[in-house]
């Protein structure tokens, strides 16, 4: 196999797997948070415009600030990216540039389809309602497609809201997802502290989304373990989980003979797997927050490769940009070249996303179809 992956990480965005260019295949990323994704020299401009201090003068050492807070191990230090990254989205300019940009982003990173999420409820302190600044977000959506159309790119890209998990706003959140369902929101997510505040606990939002037959895919499994799975899938019939990583909790290797590894999977790694509940799996971003600390902090000790030899359902997303520092072609790359990935692997990954997605089947179907198409290439 004609594999050569470029192997410094600032070289991934030129990594070809089999020879061909990672960037140039399709992609559909299921698990993108706006706020996650700006352009460091976009958070200048906003910060500058809202009167908010930056941490740093140019867009070069403000990309640097945030990779290094980020990564420095402290949970306080990650979070206070966001504080600044929220901070600076507060009105409908701001959140629907944001929006643009990042659908331009991922369009030029392969991108044909994704969902982004956010937290409406963190966009109001400058005066918005939660229902503008969907609109907000929506509008900068549909111009960030006009522009990929008009440069040759196609891509189309799904609202998901986010209620914060520490919040009270949950069952606002889910109304609001409902009024904008057919006006781009594609489903509901709950994010923030996973330990100690579990779907069970926001059962009023998520028992009205099951009454309307609402797709709902939550984060769990990536700050805490099986409880909070269980809990997603029973309280909030989640479709999808957000990382879902510490699944791999409910495996164990019975026998491990070179190549071969026999794993026995318990009740739930075995619902997740055979009703093919996607994971929504961000390497550099699991590698960060501690999600896989359980089996190592190195891309090659990630349980990805054993959840997808086992048949999970995989998916390559970004998690945050910004923070990590990444694109999905990186994304991609550093798995390729840690389990190496053939283009046959990398296109499951795509057809694991496009299935997943909260499209109507036709769509989903005529997704797959491009995917296909555009690895045939
Ligand atoms: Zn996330």
């Amino acid at each position: 196999m004609a594999r050569q992956n470029n192997s410094k990480s600032q070289q991934r965005h030129e990594a070809t797997i089999e020879g061909v260019p990672v960037r140039s295949l399709p992609k559909v990323a299921l698990h993108e948070h706006l706020d996650g994704g700006l352009r460091p020299g976009t958070v200048l401009d906003l910060a500058r415009e809202a009167g908010v201090e930056a941490p740093a003068g140019t867009a070069r050492e403000l990309g640097e600030w945030f990779a290094e807070q980020a990564n420095a191990g402290s949970l306080e230090g990650y979070l206070q990216t966001f504080e600044l990254t929220i901070a600076v989205l507060q009105t409908r300019d701001a959140l629907t540039r944001a929006a643009r940009e990042l659908v331009e982003d991922l369009a030029n990173d392969g991108a044909i389809y994704a969902e982004v999420r956010w937290a409406p409820e963190q966009h109001t302190s400058g005066g918005l309602t939660m229902a503008e600044a969907v609109e907000a977000v929506q509008e900068g959506i549909e111009l960030g497609e006009d522009d990929a159309e008009a440069a040759g790119r196609s891509i189309r890209v799904g609202q998901i809201l986010s209620a914060l998990r520490q919040g009270p706003n949950s069952l606002e959140v889910a109304e609001l997802a409902l009024d904008f369902r057919d006006e781009g929101v594609v489903a509901f997510d709950l994010a923030g502290p996973e330990a100690g505040y579990p779907a069970s606990a926001h059962r009023d939002a998520l028992d009205l989304l099951t009454t309307e037959f609402f797709p709902v895919t939550l984060h769990a499994g990536e700050a805490d373990g099986l409880d909070s799975i269980r809990s997603a899938l029973l309280d909030g019939r989640a479709l999808r989980l957000g990382h879902g990583v510490r699944i791999a909790d409910d495996l164990e290797i019975i026998a491990e003979e070179g190549e071969d590894v026999r794993v026995r999977l318990g009740d739930l790694a075995a619902w997740v797997r055979d009703r093919e509940i996607a994971l929504e799996i961000a390497p550099s971003s699991n590698m960060s927050t501690g999600a896989i600390s359980r089996w190592g902090n190195r891309i090659e000790d990630h349980p990805f490769d054993l959840l997808y030899q086992l048949g999970f359902v995989v998916t390559v997303n970004t998690d945050n940009r910004l923070m990590s520092r990444t694109t999905l072609t990186r994304e991609i790359a550093q798995l390729a070249d840690a389990f190496e990935y053939t283009l046959a692997d990398v296109e499951r990954f795509q057809l694991n996303a496009a299935a997943s997605t909260f499209l109507p089947v036709e769509q989903r179907e005529e997704l797959i179809d491009l995917i296909s198409e555009g690895f045939d290439r």
